[in-house]
């Protein structure tokens, strides 16, 4: 079952590659698998997909220590700069880099375990009271205050759009995504590259992929429904 699900999510993203003229392989499909054991994530896993969303710091440690080994982990919540120390080793994206605050510990926690870590700027794009990130007319300095530390490997934007019942309704918030991006590129700031646009969920990921999405992150649409009773959310007030 969770096989037909993938493959429907798979077609769907072609399709929006074909209209978008784009092609499925610059897109990277991340399986959310918040909540869901490591049985499903197996699954999915031996359908060939080997990038992981997880927005808990602990869930994703314990999903590491069982999972194979060459899983690409994206930690897609929110990073509290005390839990930056247990991941920074484990996972291959950090999309929630929202001050310089956070950018320094993570720079701090990699020079300490000699890595260098991949990290996505997150962009509150449409000044949601309830979400985390910068406002688009903050991240060009963000941009430029994280790229002079070490350890930090900037790979672009990420944004979670506000929830709506019509996905059009989202489009202006990737367009605005997508240029925020190539002011950034335009900027020719050291040490920073613009490859990765995340955004896109199962509400909207077909939208998101017309408008330059390469990294799209759905939960639902492969695993099914949440049990949102034991889930944290992704807005602030819920949030870790
Ligand atoms: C849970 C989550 C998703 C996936 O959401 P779905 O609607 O289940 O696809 C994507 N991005 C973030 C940041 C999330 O927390």
């Amino acid at each position: 079952m969770l096989k037909d699900q993938l493959l429907s999510v798979q077609e769907h993203l072609a399709m929006a590659c074909q209209t978008a003229g784009r092609k499925p392989s610059d897109v990277t499909l991340i399986a959310v698998s918040k909540t869901k054991p490591v049985e499903m994530l197996q699954e999915i896993y031996d359908e060939g997909i080997r990038d992981f969303g997880e927005n808990k710091v602990q869930e994703l440690v314990e999903k590491y220590e069982v999972m194979p080994q060459d899983i690409r982990w994206h930690l897609i919540g929110h990073l509290q700069t005390n839990k930056v120390k247990y991941i920074v080793d484990k996972v291959y994206m950090i999309h929630g880099v929202d001050s310089f605050k956070l950018a320094k510990e993570i720079s701090k926690e990699a020079v300490k375990h000699q890595t260098e870590v991949n990290i996505l700027i997150q962009v509150n794009i449409a000044k949601e009271a309830s979400k985390f990130g910068v406002y688009e007319e903050d991240a060009v300095q963000l941009v430029e205050d994280v790229a002079k530390l070490p350890g930090i490997r900037i790979k672009g934007l990420m944004t979670i759009a506000p929830y709506v019942e019509n996905a059009e309704e989202n489009r202006q918030f990737f367009k605005k995504m997508k240029q925020l991006s190539v002011d950034i590129i335009h900027k020719n700031i050291d040490n920073v590259c613009m490859d990765c646009i995340s955004m896109g969920m199962t509400g909207d990921y077909m939208i998101a992929i017309e408008e330059g999405a390469t990294c799209i992150r759905v939960g639902t649409a492969i695993f099914g429904e949440r049990n949102y009773s034991v889930e944290n959310t992704i807005t602030k007030q819920q949030g870790e």
